[in-house]
């Protein structure tokens, strides 16, 4: 493609002011929060639906692929334009459109951020549920295409769940709108969940329609300290699987603890592991009964020390802490791998056996913690890029860990998608038949493999 051509079609649609080939813009949109790197030839800046679709019947007629990016925040290399081409940053369509409180529910434009949502609705004391730890940076577009979930998914579900429509731009322009209004809908296939999770590579999702929900009067955060990884596992299964039903069920391994600790400059008494789970409701009565009942199982689990947090602000910290956990590690080593590897919940104890073994095995430090509560772990695979043996160790060790997550019944990814990092891995849990569906549908929405194309599947 002649470079200067398309730049002039871009400026047409967009706006000069809209369209950049700075190097320092290439430079900066080249990766996203994991260790993929690819260079756009051309950075755009779209304002309106209308300015999407435009872009995309150009890049369709000049056959230049166009890779969707909301904050950048992904851990899997979703917004890494792996072919160059056009890099779409979507952060200017930022409006909420609509908050329509008896309906329980608000149209947004994609680049709308989480925090600003939630920001919007607290004066209604109404909360969209689905809080990724990167809230305060995260685009609505991102989430979306992620499918992401977060602390409270244990209790709230994931994006998925708390979606009724959609507004795409197409591979080939098309504008469609997916769902309905109403709660409930069962008519026709449901499209808006195949956009859902789909990582940027069926559609541009421009609106959002999501539901929203009345904030729980109380939170109460209790945190439990053990001296095995296995009995924090125990104790964590058996709260999933009493009648308390947390509203966040996290663990943090003795490395995360230490790491957070000296990075947040908080105390915490010496443990081997760190469960904190948080329950929620309408009756501090009741919230404080649960937070009782939580108590005797992680004692009959032999928990060595239980607090609970007897402030909004204490609890509050403890969840900044909670959330600062991957930043903290990365101050270790220069190079992690974050992984998301996802088992059922009965497995928990073994894959946390499972990761002590594997990070022994291969001597790399492999410091754990994530959504345990969903048997969503978060295994960071710390290493020096600059040592070639370390590098080789830390990859095989991925490796083994996909594959015990998949042994026990698990999936490569719980929240962070398949992306670049673990395309090669995918048909490790897909059947050729699976994939072939999963190609066959892309084929029919982006016929010329222009949207975000290389990821999700190896030779995609
Ligand atoms: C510190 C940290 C903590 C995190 N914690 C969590 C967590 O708790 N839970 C969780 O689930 N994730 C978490 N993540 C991962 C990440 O924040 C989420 O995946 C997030 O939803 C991505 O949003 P984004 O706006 O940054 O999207 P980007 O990173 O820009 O893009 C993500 C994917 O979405 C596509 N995309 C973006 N916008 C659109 C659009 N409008 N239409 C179609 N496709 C689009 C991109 O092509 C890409 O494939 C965390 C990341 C970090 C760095």
């Amino acid at each position: 493609v002649n470079a200067s051509e398309l730049k002039k079609r871009l400026v047409q649609i967009v706006g000069a002011e809209n369209v950049s080939t700075e190097s320092v813009d290439l430079l900066c949109y080249s990766r996203d929060a994991s260790e993929n790197v690819g260079k756009p030839d051309i950075v755009v800046w779209p304002n309106n639906t209308s300015q999407v679709s435009e872009i995309m019947k150009l890049a369709n007629e000049l056959r230049v692929p166009v890779t969707p990016r909301g904050a950048g925040t992904c851990l899997s290399g979703g917004p890494v334009p792996a072919r160059g081409g056009i890099l779409l940053v979507m952060t200017r369509m930022n409006k909420i459109l609509e908050v329509d409180i008896a309906n329980l529910q608000v149209l947004v434009e994609c680049g709308v951020v989480w925090q600003d949502l939630n920001n919007e609705l607290m004066p209604y004391k109404l909360f969209l549920p689905p809080d990724p730890a990167s809230k305060d940076a995260c685009t609505i577009g991102g989430c979306m295409a992620e499918c992401s979930g977060g602390i409270r998914a244990v209790k709230y579900g994931t994006f998925r769940d708390w979606t009724l429509g959609l507004q795409v731009v197409l591979p080939n322009g098309e504008v469609i709108e997916t769902g309905a209004k109403t709660r409930k809908g069962v008519s026709g296939y449901d499209l808006t969940r195949l956009f859902i999770g789909s990582e940027g590579t069926l559609g541009i999702i421009t609106r959002a329609r999501l539901r929203i929900f009345p904030l729980p009067r109380h939170r109460l955060v209790m945190s439990a300290y053990f001296d095995s990884m296995e009995s924090a596992g125990k104790a964590i299964f058996r709260v999933m699987t009493s009648d308390l039903i947390p509203s966040a069920a996290e663990l943090m391994d003795k490395q995360t603890v230490e790491a957070v600790s000296k990075f947040m400059k908080m105390e915490f008494p010496e443990c081997i592991a760190l469960a904190i789970f948080e329950f929620d409701g309408s009756s501090l009565g009741e919230v404080k009964r649960r937070i009782r009942q939580a108590r005797k199982l992680c004692e009959r689990e032999k928990a060595t020390r239980v607090d609970v947090s007897e402030t909004v602000e204490e609890s509050d910290r403890l969840w900044q802490a909670r959330k600062s956990a991957g930043p903290a590690l990365a101050t270790l080593k220069p190079s992690s791998l974050h992984e998301d590897a996802t088992v059922p919940t009965s497995r928990i104890p073994e894959m946390l056996t499972r990761i002590e073994q594997i990070a022994q095995k291969h001597n790399v430090l492999i410091p754990t913690f994530g959504h345990v509560g969903d048997g969503n772990l978060h295994p960071i695979i710390l290493y020096d890029e600059r040592n070639p043996d370390e590098k080789k160790r830390a990859e095989a060790a991925t490796t083994d860990i996909f594959r015990a997550a998949i042994e026990l019944g698990g999936t490569l990814s719980g929240e962070h998608g398949i992306g670049l990092s673990k395309a090669p891995f995918f048909s490790m849990e897909h059947s050729t038949q699976e994939i072939e569906i999963m190609r066959k549908i892309k084929n029919v929405l982006d016929p010329n493999n222009i949207l975000n194309p290389g990821k999700i599947w190896a030779g995609a």
